[in-house]
């Protein structure tokens, strides 16, 4: 008698759980854009989780195969074939990313270029190749996002000068992040993150609690100096331990100062946080060109942006939202409980 009144019991509350009865945590890694892909999601069906994982792969294939530079049958590889003889058409949606990352030359006063290629090619890091000062002295007047020309009537790009080159290496793979993330929200995952290579953006939280997404030692890829908890938010890391050659005490890495032609090397690592990974890979860069003071000062000026940087000296700097004792900004695009709490120096 007393296990029929259990069972019944029991019976009612089976039935409500049981379609969430096969839930599961759903996660693939894979080789793309020259980069590790990583998406994991919470999926009801694992089927369908499955099915929305390879989607957003096939989204990431799709988008390399318009976008890589490495690719001399991509529309960017048509462009810098192309565009200083005539304006070259393009898709739509190259065209706005190419706008995009002159808003991102704007804002970061130049830190952020996408015509470092026109000397950045001269580069091979894993040949040790690096170019000689006569070869950076020829190329850099190509540099200069301002030489590019945009017909936004029939989305054909052109430049302003001989020698020019694109790559859209420092935000394609944010620009990826965030259509990977549309795909799973447009199929109703509420709980997933995307990453490719620094750049990674998440929806949701983890069981409850925020994703704990590290940011490692420059010096060592084993250690973390710090963990960030992020809800609903994007996140990238740029290092000089990423792409790299060492030779007579300089560091060669792979990210440009679009002024000089060499590595940019003002801090050791980067991590910006912001609504969207398009956004914080735009930014990530900053503070290697100009130095952790002015790209503080210019994050600080974001109301959506946080940072923190790793100095040449080992020292960790923060956005004035992520000071100990900091007010939330409050902010629409960030949902509630997204506010980062003052990080814990380890
Ligand atoms: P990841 O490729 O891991 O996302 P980053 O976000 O740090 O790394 O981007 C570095 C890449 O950005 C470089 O490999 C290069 O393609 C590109 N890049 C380098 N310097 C600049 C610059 N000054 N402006 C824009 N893009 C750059
Ligand atoms: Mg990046």
């Amino acid at each position: 008698m007393k296990l029929t009144i259990r069972l019944a019991a029991v019976l009612p509350l089976l039935a409500l759980v049981s379609p969430a009865a096969h839930a599961e945590w759903r996660q693939r890694t894979e080789a793309i854009m020259g980069t590790r892909v990583y998406v994991e999601l919470w999926a009801d069906d694992p089927v369908k989780g499955d099915a929305a994982i390879e989607a957003v792969m096939a989204e990431m294939r799709r988008i390399d195969a318009l976008m890589s530079h490495y690719k001399p049958q991509s529309q960017l590889s048509q462009i810098n074939a192309r565009a200083a003889q005539e304006p070259v058409q393009v898709d739509p949606e190259l065209f706005d990313l190419i706008k995009l990352s002159i808003h991102y030359s704007e804002i970061t006063e130049g830190a952020f270029d996408i015509t470092y290629a026109s000397v950045g090619h001269l580069y091979d890091y894993p040949n040790h190749i690096r170019p000689t000062e006569e070869q950076i002295k020829a190329a850099l007047p190509a540099v200069n996002w301002r030489n590019l020309l945009f017909d936004p009537v029939h989305h054909t790009i052109r430049f302003g000068r001989p020698g020019m080159r694109i790559d859209l290496g420092g935000i394609g793979k944010g620009y990826a992040v965030d259509r990977g993330i549309a795909i799973l929200q447009s199929r109703g995952f509420a709980h997933a993150l995307v990453t490719a290579g620094g750049d990674s953006r998440i929806i949701g939280d983890r069981m409850g609690r925020p994703w704990l997404v590290g940011i490692r030692n420059p010096d060592d890829r084993d250690k973390v100096i710090t963990r960030i908890p992020i809800v609903n938010s994007a996140m990238s890391t740029s290092g000089d331990y990423e792409r790299y050659f060492d030779e007579g005490g300089v560091r060669y890495h792979h990210i440009i100062d679009p002024h000089t032609g060499h590595s940019a090397s003002k801090v050791r690592s980067a991590t910006v946080i912001a609504p969207t990974a398009t956004r914080t890979d735009g930014l990530s860069k900053t503070a290697f060109v100009l130095g952790p003071e002015e790209a503080i000062r210019i994050y600080n000026g974001l109301p959506d942006v946080d940072a923190i940087l790793v100095a040449l000296d080992g020292r960790i700097l923060y956005s004035k939202g992520l000071q100990p004792g900091a007010t939330p900004t409050p902010d629409a695009a960030k949902p509630p409980g997204s506010d980062l709490p003052a990080p814990v120096a380890h």
